[in-house]
């Protein structure tokens, strides 16, 4: 028998306590009298009490949590029928979608170790993964086409913690995530509400000049990467704060300090190296190669993981198309850090990063009041999966090119230019 370990000693109490009241008034922006769905690492449980005091105090109606465990998980990978992999709890992820349609905010805590299920037949966890994914589609729309307030916070998990600090005690490795974590979420400042509101300010002036420029595509040039990303009629820069369709304005991440915005599903040509190994469900995929035509990838590769990557895009059509391109510069705080954190929610922050998959309706010019198909035709991409990964660095420029064909340098050496 294995008891959760407690690490609450490493942990600095009072920016967990901050990075909860950040969560509850920055991240989600929570309102009086709104249900909170939050679901969590069964490690996270001491944030998850903060959280859920903060979020009654500012006056949530009901605060639900899920939790998840990795020893559960795995039990279901040596222990359960074949059949199983094939199943999700969809009766869980209806029950969520119908929370978000009566206004509830949703909260997510990661942390899970990104190596659980590196030993497990990468067959078996594509089938859970997509089985998963369908079940989820109904809550996740709701969320990706931000009908609803939502957040994501992190908690640093042991197992987490010595995937990124092999070389010393876990305990130790514990104390070191928690701080890079307090200080990528700017709670580690006197006074983090102001800090946040701030630095949203300095993201608005980037989405502003470049939705000014209303750029027809972005070349990015670098070591391995000749890559023409065109975007989508009608895309609009989003990065910060941004208000979601209930009117509530709220940082989805936290940490963040990408400007991001949606390409055209179809005008995607060239090749691009990843800069950064990409850490998915528990597989590590490293130096990603791969060849777009007509803004589908033609080909794959990469040293490490190659099998997971092109099982992840066979997920459907739209798992081969683009749905989000974003701009980091390489002097964010997550990149100076120098950490790789094998967590998207980080790492992403790190780099300029493409995601396949899925776009963000609200990365549409009055993108709230699109149908799917009129997203789909101004060239907005759909699937199942939206996998950000990243291919910027210190070696990538980057021009946007006008319709006439006219290059604005937009980032030279990895900085805004
Ligand atoms: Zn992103
Ligand atoms: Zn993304």
């Amino acid at each position: 028998m294995t008891i959760v370990p407690n690490f609450q000693t490493v942990v600095d109490p009072q920016k967990l306590e901050k990075l909860a009241e950040v969560a509850v008034k920055v991240g989600l922006r929570l309102q009086p009298g709104q249900d909170l769905v939050i679901t969590a690492p069964i490690a996270a449980l001491s944030l998850v009490r903060l959280i859920t005091k903060h979020a009654y105090m500012a006056g949530a109606g009901i605060v639900s949590t899920f939790y998840s465990d990795e020893e559960t998980t795995l039990a279901r990978y040596e222990y359960a029928p074949d059949a199983s992999f094939d199943k999700a709890s969809d009766w869980l992820y209806e029950g969520m979608a119908k929370a978000y349609a009566n206004g509830a905010a949703r909260l997510a805590i990661s942390g899970d170790n990104p190596m659980m299920l590196s030993g497990q037949d990468p067959s078996k966890v594509a089938r859970a993964n997509k089985a998963n994914s369908m079940a989820y589609k109904p809550a996740l729309e709701k969320i990706a086409n931000f009908d609803i307030n939502w957040n994501i916070v992190s908690y640093p998990n042991a197992a987490w913690a010595k995937q990124v600090f092999p070389d010393v005690p876990e305990e130790v490795a514990v104390g070191k995530l928690a701080d890079a974590i307090f200080a990528a979420s700017r709670v580690d400042l006197a006074d983090p509400v102001a800090a946040w509101a701030e630095h949203n300010g300095n993201l608005r002036k980037r989405s502003t000049w470049l939705n000014g420029e209303r750029f027809s595509a972005l070349h990015f040039t670098g070591p391995g990467t000749d890559l023409t990303v065109g975007l989508a009629d009608g895309h609009e820069w989003h990065g910060g704060a941004s208000t979601a369709k209930n009117g509530i304005t709220c940082n989805p991440n936290v940490p963040t300090e990408e400007v991001f915005t949606t390409p055209h599903a179809l005008r995607v040509e060239g090749h691009v190296s990843s800069t950064k190994p990409l850490s998915h469900q528990g597989t590590l995929i490293d130096n990603i190669q791969v060849k777009f035509e007509g803004g589908r990838i033609v080909e794959a590769k990469a040293t490490k993981g190659e099998e997971v990557l092109n099982k992840v895009l066979d997920t459907d059509e739209g798992a081969r198309r683009l749905g989000e391109v974003a701009l980091v510069p390489h002097s964010s705080p997550i990149s100076k850090s120098g950490i790789l954190f094998y967590n998207t929610l980080f790492d992403e922050n790190a780099s300029c990063h493409i995601a396949l998959g899925q776009c963000y309706s609200k990365c549409f010019l009055d993108g709230a009041s699109l149908s799917q198909d009129q997203i789909k035709a101004q060239g907005g991409n759909s699937s199942l999966i939206h996998i950000d990964w990243m291919i910027g660095s210190d070696k990538v420029d980057i021009d946007g090119i006008r319709a006439d064909g006219a290059r604005v340098p937009v980032m030279r050496k990895g900085e805004w230019a």
